[in-house]
């Protein structure tokens, strides 16, 4: 059922907008309002929080029906999901829960701000610090963050933040910081793909934040960091998923009007053993995506099949989005179809939480500490 009123949405209320959001850069309003009036902004959050109380599964499949659709709009629902409100879920106080969990569910867009200029993949060598007051009401931010999703839009903040540089990953604290304590946007990126997706710098100039906005603990940042971003991993994976159905869906049906040589193009033998390889390559990457949003749910290990997971779909979208271009010929290589926006959206499923040589070798530590 989830499915299936994903589906409509995003066909019948985001479909109609893709390419003008890609062309301005720039995320319809409507959109984000029809998410939150959809339910699909707190999926997995609670009924008295104003969510949908559903599964982890149950925001994998959402994820992957958006990005059928638009992988932007797939991303802005993920990074809010997976990471945002899992974070405050998971980590927050009752206090924090009760305050912040119902405004992300209903009004509010959220952003997790880990990334800065000079950390990057080496994300815990952040340099944004966080000075506790003498008192110990508050702390005051400086710093800046770096390629942070959902930026533009957002009202609500997680930034991971320093208390002490001397201590390194042990000084990392995560922080809840409302736009409205001086957030600032510093820069808007032009991407090369998921352009309606906001993708901003963010500076933090002497920003008091109440001491009971320290979501956590003080020194508690690395550890709610790398087992979101374990979780988050799966979010990518279905959101590449989808962005290679998606393309796959669109181009297909292409294949059996357009006539060459007196029949379809997708009657030749040529054309349809690439197709046919290129529906093997997303059902290994449905299996891979479902296989470790089952071991998170079940309570199993699923760091290595959550990395094998995003690793692989962010390799199967590039090449069938990157295929789909070639068979629809010309037309594929225009804006017009929206073939091609697919396999510039695909680019950055290698690069956001964990670059591919970073998934990699998380999967290497696992076959090292098994064999040797
Ligand atoms: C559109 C977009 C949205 C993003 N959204 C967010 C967000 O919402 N929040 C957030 O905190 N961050 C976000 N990021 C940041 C993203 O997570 C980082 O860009 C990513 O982790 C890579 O870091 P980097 O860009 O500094 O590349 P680098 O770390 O400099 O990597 C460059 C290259 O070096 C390779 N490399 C680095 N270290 C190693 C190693 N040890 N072994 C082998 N190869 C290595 C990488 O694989 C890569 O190929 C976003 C980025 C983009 C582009």
């Amino acid at each position: 059922m989830l499915r299936e009123s994903v589906r409509r949405f995003a066909t019948d209320v985001v479909g109609p907008k893709v390419r003008e959001m890609d062309e301005n850069e720039m995320m319809d309003p409507a959109v984000i309002q029809g998410l939150f009036e959809q339910g699909l902004m707190g999926i997995e959050t609670s009924a008295d929080h104003g969510g949908a109380e559903s599964s982890f599964t149950s925001a994998i499949i959402a994820i992957e029906e958006l990005a059928k659709v638009d992988p932007s709009v797939s991303v802005l629902c993920d990074v809010h999901n997976t990471l945002v409100n899992t974070v405050v879920r998971k980590y927050g106080s009752k206090e924090q829960k009760d305050k912040w969990l119902p405004l992300l569910s209903e009004t509010q867009l959220g952003s997790f701000c880990l990334s800065e200029s000079a950390s990057g993949s080496d994300a815990f060598a952040l340099q944004t610090r966080a000075v506790p007051s003498a008192d110990g009401s508050h702390y005051t931010l400086n710093g800046s963050k770096m390629w942070i999703t959902n930026s533009w839009e957002a009202e609500f903040f997680l930034v991971f933040a320093s208390v002490d540089l001397a201590k390194g990953y042990k000084g990392i604290t995560c922080f809840i910081v409302p736009k409205e304590l001086g957030v600032q946007v510093a820069k808007k990126e032009e991407k090369l793909g998921i352009r309606a997706s906001s993708t901003c710098t963010l500076s933090f100039d002497d920003v008091k934040v109440p001491a009971e906005n320290v979501l956590g603990g003080v020194g508690k940042g690395y550890k709610i960091a790398i087992e979101i971003l374990n979780e988050g991993r799966i979010g990518i994976a279905a959101q590449m998923l989808g962005l290679a159905q998606g393309a796959f869906d669109k181009v297909i049906p292409y294949t059996f009007e357009r006539k060459q040589f007196g029949q379809p193009i997708g009657t030749f033998q040529g054309m349809q053993h690439q197709m046919a390889k290129a529906a093997i390559d997303i059902e290994a990457a449905r299996l891979l995506t479902y296989n470790a949003a089952r071991r998170k749910e079940e309570g199993l290990d699923f760091t290595k099949e959550a990395a094998m997971a995003k690793y692989y779909a962010s390799q199967v979208a590039m090449s069938v989005s990157g295929s789909a271009i070639e068979w629809a010929g010309g037309v594929g290589f225009t804006r017009e179809t929206g073939i091609e926006k697919y396999w510039r959206d695909s680019k950055i499923g290698a690069i956001y939480e964990g670059t591919s040589n970073i998934q990699l070798q998380t999967i290497a530590k696992f076959i090292q500490k098994q064999y040797s």
